[in-house]
């Protein structure tokens, strides 16, 4: 028995080398990866410009810590600075520490403005913020608090899509709303646009800050840089990782200049958050992104997915129900198991990775080509076929 603590349940597949949008096991099989990492090696694997990078960087410089300028890592939050709503950027590695901050920066603006009263976050139901004691107690997801003592405070929770209850749920100690525009682990559930809207105007009304999770949906996913933008709005502060590295492991904070005034030096930090290394490869993902077209590619790619999806979707309807998520960020909500589907994905030679409400998670990177959305279609087709021929 292996010394791994059992934390995870694991498919029994061992992975060599990628290139591109494939995976290759030890014994030489090829996946087609549309589960890229949950969502994480947005340019796929052993992108050049990042292999070159990560090389480059490893001959020079690993770490030094926050005790010094790191001019990589200014150079990445200006330039996520200019890209966005956001003024501040802080590094940290994962996305439960990008949550946990964020969530300290919207206690500490209130404390600011003299009102430290002001600390409790109200969070949405089906949510997935991460794995810290705070950031489980903010999601409270059952199966992930269990036997953990008692949840952390300072979390009210509402249902998914219900304005008057969010409304209800603000109080004098409210100091945020947080939320994932599109529920990644919850199984892909996009918000309606209007309801991010709302969001926006019931922050404003009642003087709390507006924070957006894209952990997972954002960094291109949906064909824009972030979710939120297709609704035409902007949070106070949002928190980032997954795509950020395309396997490296980055998250951020970002925030506007007000929203992150509380944050003075001493404050908040990360021994590792924004090194040399992280924040090398965090500038050659976003040369990618920025350059002209790519997400523009992203939008067009993840339409044809989902005119295809759907088409062969609706033709197996014992076995799959229907296409929801936007950009390439789409999932296959499912009649039987999803996680028996997932498997069956697998024996056809594609990745995919199962999520809440019994859907299918299919996260291409960003850069794939039109033939590769073909194999997958035809996967899907095929295990469609065979679970309805009743040998599935
Ligand atoms: C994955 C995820 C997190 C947690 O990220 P970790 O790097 O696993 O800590 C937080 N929020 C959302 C929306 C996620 O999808």
């Amino acid at each position: 028995m292996s010394a791994v603590m059992s934390t995870y349940g694991r498919y029994d597949l061992e992975f060599e080398r990628g290139e591109g949008p494939y995976l290759y096991t030890t014994d030489g099989r090829r996946f087609l990866d549309f589960a890229a990492g949950i969502a994480v090696n947005s340019l796929g694997h052993s992108h050049p410009h990042l292999v070159k990078t990560l090389q480059d960087q490893a001959a020079k410089l690993w770490h030094v810590s926050n005790l010094y300028n790191i001019p990589d890592q200014t150079r990445l939050a200006d330039r996520l600075a200019e890209a966005t709503f956001a003024d501040k950027v802080f590094f940290c590695s994962t996305g439960l520490e990008a949550m946990e901050g964020a969530i300290k920066l919207c206690r500490r603006y209130h404390f600011a403005n003299g009102a430290p009263e002001r600390w409790r976050v109200v969070t949405v139901e089906g949510a997935f913020h991460g794995r810290s004691l705070a950031t489980i107690a903010a999601a409270k997801n059952e199966k992930h608090l269990e036997g953990f003592g008692p949840p952390s405070d300072g979390f009210d929770q509402v249902p998914f899509n219900n304005l008057n209850e969010l409304r209800n749920a603000i109080g004098p100690e409210t100091a945020a709303i947080a939320f994932e525009p599109i529920q990644g682990e919850g199984g892909i559930r996009p918000a309606d646009l209007d309801y991010l809207r709302s969001l926006r105007e019931i922050a404003d009304e009642f003087g709390v800050l507006l924070l957006f999770d894209e952990v997972q949906c954002g960094y291109g996913r949906t064909g824009k840089l972030f979710a939120h933008e297709w609704a035409g709005i902007t949070p106070d502060v949002m928190a980032i990782a997954k795509g950020l590295g395309s396997g490296f492991p980055i998250g951020a904070v970002m925030a506007t200049e007000e929203a992150a005034k509380g944050m003075v030096p001493g404050t908040h930090g990360s021994t590792f958050g924004g090194n040399p290394l992280a924040v090398s490869v965090g500038n050659a993902v976003l040369d990618v992104l920025l350059e002209d077209g790519f997400l523009d590619g992203v939008e067009k790619k993840g339409k044809i997915l989902w005119d295809r999806l759907s088409e062969v979707v609706s033709r197996y309807p014992e076995v799959y129900k229907s296409v929801r998520g936007a950009g390439l960020m789409v999932g296959i909500k499912c009649v039987v198991p999803a996680g028996d589907v997932v498997v069956a994905f697998q024996k056809e030679g594609m990745l995919t990775v199962p999520a809440g409400e019994n859907v299918a998670r299919l996260l291409p990177p960003l850069n794939i080509e039109e033939s590769h959305i073909d194999e997958a279609i035809k996967i899907v087709d095929r295990v469609g076929k065979n679970w309805t021929a009743g040998d599935g």
